[in-house]
């Protein structure tokens, strides 16, 4: 991991960083890591984040376990809530999307859009140089194919280890576990005896992610790499993608003022859909 943050210079040696922490394996054990490296820094400092989406048995376990590991270490926690700023927990947004007969986005397509704006916010609120995600080299092939399969491929130049500092109102994000594959990051937590969460999700349905990651792991298997070749081949025709996307621009949306593509943004539509749901 020290050589893939150095590759990509993802720190400063005196960063306020914040680490977006779910109580999972492969967040604790960053947390874990980069308070390691924290201690050799005087100037640096370390805050962790958690989303609590609202997801009942789950979420709260979940928050328990981010907490005691942020104790244990000796690091500030801070929880943001989907239920403070949206004014729905993602519970309710399900209920609702059920009663609705809702055959468009999925729960997970609601909670990653929210929750991603959720931890911007937050690192924002805190004035952190940099928000550190648990991102390994299995999620981000997931998402470099899941980008394809959607028609979306100018989203894989956005999603990149280091995001720029292309706006104010967005805090760069690092994903200092890119080149990491997800068996290593949960081998160092058992061995390190972290606690993590090791329930899923109740709404973990998302179809196509799930066959993307079967097909993954089984070609894994039989051609070793094959993962961070798919990686590595991404990050060599990135300067390309992103010259492309470079035109569609970075404007703030007309609801919120939050950075988006879009004249609306995507948090934005979700919440107008369902208040102009409910009112009939
Ligand atoms: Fe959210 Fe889906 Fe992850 Fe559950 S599985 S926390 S709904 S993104
Ligand atoms: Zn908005």
């Amino acid at each position: 991991m020290k050589a893939t943050i150095a590759k990509y210079q993802m720190f400063n040696f005196n960063d306020k960083i914040a680490v977006a922490v779910s109580g999972g394996k492969d967040s604790v054990s960053l947390l874990q890591i980069l308070a390691k490296l924290e201690r050799r820094y005087p100037k640096a400092s370390l805050v962790a984040i958690t989303v609590d989406e609202g997801i009942r048995g789950y979420r709260d376990e979940a928050l328990k376990i981010a907490a005691e590991n942020c104790r244990k270490l000796g690091i500030k926690h801070h929880i943001v809530s989907f239920k403070e700023l949206y004014g729905y927990t993602l519970d309710e947004i399900v209920k609702h999307l059920k009663i609705k007969g809702n055959s468009g986005p999925t729960p997970c397509a609601f909670c990653g859009v929210m929750r991603r704006r959720a931890l911007n916010t937050a690192a924002r609120q805190l004035k952190v140089d940099k928000l550190a995600t648990a991102h390994t080299l299995d999620d981000e092939t997931q998402t470099i194919l899941l980008n394809i399969f959607h028609g979306d491929v100018l989203r894989i130049a956005r999603e990149k280890p280091v995001t720029d500092e292309a706006y104010p109102k967005l805090v760069q994000r690092v994903k200092p576990f890119c080149e990491i594959p997800e068996k290593e990051t949960a081998l160092y937590a058992y061995i390190k005896k972290i606690k993590f969460q090791t329930s899923p999700c109740p709404y973990a349905s998302e179809a196509l992610r799930n066959d993307v990651r079967r097909m993954l792991n089984t070609m894994e298997e039989k051609h070793a790499g094959i993962k961070f070749t798919i990686f590595k081949s991404i990050e060599k025709i990135r300067p390309a993608l992103e010259a492309i996307a470079e035109k569609e621009g970075l404007g703030e949306c007309s609801e919120c003022g939050e950075p988006t593509t879009e004249r609306v943004c995507r948090t934005c539509q979700m919440l107008k859909q369902i208040k102009r749901d409910d009112r009939y």
